[in-house]
């Protein structure tokens, strides 16, 4: 036994607005056809899926189907109906025993929709099986104004994929009048028995431009809040200057380490691989690698928060706070705030530099160093 899957999508979707067909426009990142593929071509009872397109579209099919393994796409015709029937001629010469017939609009149906369509079809009795869903809102004839009631007891919303029997339903469409709008319209004109099987809201038919709104939060995943701290030191020792958040501030010392230096950088890199548990800042960019020496730490940074960004991460907030009696660091916080800013691709109100002394405490008291302490705030795919 072999169950193939029709994917109709040679319609033009007008009413969804937009440069190109509906089903080629991006939805979280990719065609709103390819998650109807993707999801199809998932399920353990679908052996294949044949794409019908409009000829004209190859091109944006092409690009949406990027990477994944497909027969050749069928071309369709002037109407639905045909279309669909071109698809089944194109397997009619190697038949599978189940067909599903999907639209390509309803991109997020679900493997449940798919599991019942086929339990139903193990009963020999059933020709046929449509998910549909209960109408729960009342129901009303109206014109301008209302009119009769309509008792909405027995009524359905129809889904699909519509499953059926693949010779009844070859037959039924190659016996059709034109002009149905699905296959269970061309089943029960047949004369074929179609079960009812349980619908899904998930397979709502993307049909006007709001649709993309709520089909957008649908492929958007959860995502949970991190947050991670880090901490640095560096020595005070000869020099004119010192490196602080990425800004070069003139001082009577400069301060010792391999690279720049920069204690605040540093932290707030360590702080940002931490919300991804990505090690510390020495396993990416060893002391003892000579490539880092004298290095602007601005490179440490962006590399932690190209990380996050891999992870699907969003970086929401980044806070530092500098531990010393001198420099003085508040005439430079706007800079180092915008520095920080650049180097994340953030607001520059999602940065915050702050500073305190130790009260001549302690080896900041001293003078003998600096130290720096981050805080790092993230977004990732729970
Ligand atoms: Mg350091």
């Amino acid at each position: 036994m072999t169950t193939h899957a029709i994917i109709v999508a040679a319609g033009k979707g007008h009413r969804a607005g937009g440069d190109i067909p509906k089903q080629y426009r991006s939805v979280g990142g990719q065609a709103l056809l390819r998650h109807a593929v993707e999801r199809l071509q998932a399920h353990p009872g679908i052996d294949d899926v044949t794409i019908v397109i409009n000829p004209d579209d190859r091109a944006l099919y092409d690009a949406a189907m990027h990477g994944l393994t497909l027969p050749e796409p069928v071309t369709g015709g002037a109407t639905r109906q045909q279309s669909v029937l071109n698809g089944l001629e194109a397997l009619a010469t190697s038949p599978p025993t189940i067909i599903l017939v999907h639209d390509a609009a309803r991109a997020f149906l679900l493997a449940t929709l798919i599991d019942d369509l086929l339990a139903a079809l193990s009963d020999p009795a059933n020709d046929g099986a449509v998910p549909a869903l209960p109408v729960v809102d009342s129901l009303r004839r109206a014109g301008s104004h209302f009119e009769a009631a309509v008792d909405r007891d027995g009524l359905f919303r129809v889904q699909t994929p519509q499953a059926f029997r693949f010779p009844a339903l070859l037959a039924a469409h190659r016996a059709a009048a034109p002009g149905a709008t699905d296959e269970l319209a061309i089943a029960m004109a047949a004369g074929l028995r179609v079960a009812v099987t349980r619908g899904d809201e998930c397979a709502f038919k993307v049909t006007e431009p709001q649709d993309f709104a709520k089909a957008e939060a649908m492929t958007s995943p959860a995502l949970s809040s991190r947050a991670a701290s880090g901490f640095d030191v560096h020595r005070f020792g000869p020099g004119d200057h010192v490196w602080l958040c990425g800004v070069q501030i003139p001082h009577s010392h400069g301060l010792i380490g391999h690279s720049d230096a920069d204690a605040g950088l540093h932290a707030l890199t360590d702080a940002l691989l931490g919300t991804i548990a990505a090690g510390d800042i020495g396993d990416h960019f060893p002391p003892s690698d000579p490539q880092w020496r004298g290095a602007a730490s601005d490179t440490f940074l962006a590399h932690a928060a190209t990380l996050v960004h891999a992870a699907g991460g969003i970086i929401d907030h980044a806070d530092v706070t500098l531990i010393c009696e001198r420099p003085k660091i508040g005439p430079h916080r706007a800079a180092m705030r915008a520095r920080i800013a650049a180097i994340l691709g953030i607001d520059v109100a999602r940065v915050s530099v702050k500073a305190t002394t130790t009260e001549l405490l302690g080896f900041t008291g001293r003078s003998e160093g600096l130290a720096a302490q981050a805080m790092a705030s993230v977004r990732l795919p729970a």
